[in-house]
């Protein structure tokens, strides 16, 4: 049977510069997508109204183009979709209730933590009468209730991943007290409306997979397929993050080119078997699943740093 058409994303939260983690998740995600002839789409994700700003967002679209990652379509970005958003919430219909605990109370009453170290929500407000919710002044966050049930993912690079999601975080939050729509249900949503079928992404993001299949099946959406590529990290195994600024794109640029930049990336994926400069188009014939890493990588045993 010929493959489905293929339809990757980048989603970045324009929080700063890309930093070269970034980059290297951008770029597996670009060759996956190419690599079959598929279409890539470019979100930019700024629910977080106090972290995104514009600038950022026009910097990481210049950053891209500058590194030869293009993209074919671009949806709205996240701080526009309110009203989409709205309609699935709606759609989840008695799925989801109000829930008052503040970030202290949960603190308190969050022991003990999934594996990960995430919360697990007690429930604490889940089954509240209508006189109880009348009494609460504050405005409440929503949280979808989540079964007694193993949610698995099939990662293409890491396997089988399942959560039982009440073990692993229980009822979770949908739509904050603020009013802003939770990651889980914009990206599951945009990805529904962008056609999208296959999530390459940081295993940071592993986690979420279980969360966002759910959402999916409550929502009547496509399973997208995930493929979840490694993390980057300093030589103590640390993930690099934008803090690392020596190491965001505008100082990698000023020290080496675009080919020799993927070039190291491509090597320390698996994709190469030695350093040598590359542009991204150069790199598409060498795209394969199976060459890549799985692991964590360190970045310093790949870059002349
Ligand atoms: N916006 C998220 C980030 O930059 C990515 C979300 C996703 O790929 O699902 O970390």
């Amino acid at each position: 049977m010929p493959e489905a058409p293929v339809r990757g994303r980048f989603a970045p939260s324009p929080s700063g510069r890309m930093h070269l983690g970034n980059v290297f998740s951008a770029l597996l995600a670009w060759l996956s997508v190419r690599s079959r002839d598929g279409t890539m789409l470019l979100r930019i994700e700024d629910l977080d109204r106090e972290r995104c700003r514009p600038e950022y967002a026009a910097q990481i679209k210049r950053d891209l183009k500058t590194l030869g990652l293009d993209w074919d379509e671009e949806q709205p970005r996240q701080s526009t979709r309110d009203e989409a958003y709205l309609e699935q919430f709606r759609t989840l219909g008695a799925l989801v209730y109000p829930c008052y605990c503040s970030r202290s109370e949960l603190l308190a009453a969050s022991a003990p933590h999934a594996a990960d170290g995430r919360a697990v929500y007690p429930g604490t407000c889940r089954d509240l009468t209508p006189e109880q919710r009348a009494q609460k002044e504050k405005a409440p966050s929503w949280r979808v209730r989540v079964p007694d049930r193993v949610i698995a993912v099939d990662d293409l690079l890491q396997g089988r991943y399942e959560e039982n999601l009440e073990k692993a975080c229980g009822d979770f939050i949908v739509r904050r007290a603020d009013g802003v729509y939770a990651y889980q249900l914009a990206v599951v949503t945009d990805d529904a409306a962008g056609g999208v079928t296959e999530v390459t992404r940081g295993v940071d993001l592993l986690s979420s997979a279980p969360r966002q299949r759910y959402l999916q099946e409550l929502l009547g959406f496509p399973q997208v397929t995930y493929c979840h590529v490694p993390l980057l990290t300093d030589a103590s195994g640390r993930r690099l993050s934008k803090r690392d600024g020596d190491l965001d794109l505008g100082a990698l640029l000023d020290r080496m080119t675009v080919p020799e930049l993927l070039g190291h990336l491509a090597f320390a994926a698996g994709l190469l078997e030695k350093y040598e400069p590359a542009t991204a188009r150069e790199l598409i014939p060498v795209f394969r699943l199976d060459r890549l890493k799985r692991e964590n990588i360190k970045v310093r045993d790949y870059f002349p740093l």
